[in-house]
């Protein structure tokens, strides 16, 4: 595999970052994660435009402008042959020539770039009808910015599969902030609820893409808070990322949802999502 580190495109066994990157001793990183459908990015438009956000959001500059990072991308894909797969890509503040708590001066140390694909033939086509406990949601407070620090999202799908699950949905004050790494939903008498947007949850790329499609097949949506038992008696649930699009989650703590098999709702929005995606895609 071909990636890409700082402006060169390197083997995957050359690519090398110094053990005093910000990124690797402080999690002072922030990464997006766009999928590719047919060797084309879907919304790389809206991962670019969050990156630029969540770089501003920790005063961090931004190395890397819009095109050259369309461009990366691309290259990527291209050399290496992704038909269907994932981009990571992941900025940190750069590597200090020590470890220090207090931010280099940008003058002088410069943001890290790395960027590597995944290759996942049958993404679009795998729908993967999902089992979800709930945990506690002990995150910081700034879950809109998207950082690396995925230690808790990682425990929590660990204590997912200790328990015969697959993911975690994470509960704060009694109600459902989101999933590990997903935005969540539930479907009540055709309506779709689901957690409206402020610092205690990721603005999901997909999230916005969904609701609007939503929007415009006229399907009623009602942004507020819910909690895992009103979750535990909806109609259906589903959860929303770049990597997965949309998925159904039909059992919660152990309660099935409706008649146990994925909801139309999620399904029909999954078929929508990939659509209308696919036709935006660059
Ligand atoms: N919430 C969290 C905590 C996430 O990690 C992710 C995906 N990285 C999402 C929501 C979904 O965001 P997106 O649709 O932009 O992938």
């Amino acid at each position: 595999r071909t990636v890409y580190v700082n402006g060169e495109y390197l083997p995957e066994t050359e690519a090398s970052v110094s053990i005093f990157d910000r990124g690797f001793l402080f999690a002072d990183a922030v990464y997006e994660v766009t999928s590719v459908l047919n060797g084309k990015l879907i919304d790389f438009e809206g991962h670019a435009v969050r990156l630029a956000r969540s770089l501003n959001e920790l005063g961090m500059e931004n190395p890397i402008s819009k095109e050259d990072l369309l461009e990366v991308h691309r290259e990527l894909v291209r050399v290496n042959e992704i038909d269907e797969g994932l981009v990571y890509l992941q900025i940190s503040r750069g590597a200090d020539s020590d470890r220090d708590f207090v931010f280099p001066d940008p003058e002088k140390v410069k943001p890290t770039v790395v960027l590597f694909t995944q290759n996942k033939p049958g993404l679009a086509a795998t729908v993967k009808p999902m089992k979800v406990i709930s945990i506690d949601d002990i995150r910081w407070g700034r879950r809109d910015i998207k950082t690396v620090q995925l230690l808790y999202p990682s425990m929590g799908k660990m204590m997912a599969k200790a328990a015969g699950a697959d993911d975690a949905w994470l509960i704060e004050d009694g109600f459902v902030t989101e999933g590990t790494s997903n935005n969540v939903y539930i479907v009540k008498d055709g309506k779709i609820i689901t957690r409206g947007l402020s610092n205690d949850i990721l603005h999901g790329i997909t999230r916005a893409a969904v609701l609007r499609f939503a929007e415009e097949a006229q399907m009623e949506i009602e942004e507020r808070n819910f909690t895992i038992e009103e979750a535990q008696n909806a109609d259906e649930a589903f959860f929303t990322s770049a990597s997965a699009f949309v998925m159904p989650v039909v059992e919660i703590d152990g309660k099935a949802l409706g008649n146990g098999a994925p909801g139309n709702v999620a399904l029909r929005l999954r078929e929508i999502y990939l659509d209308e995606s696919l036709k935006k895609a660059v």
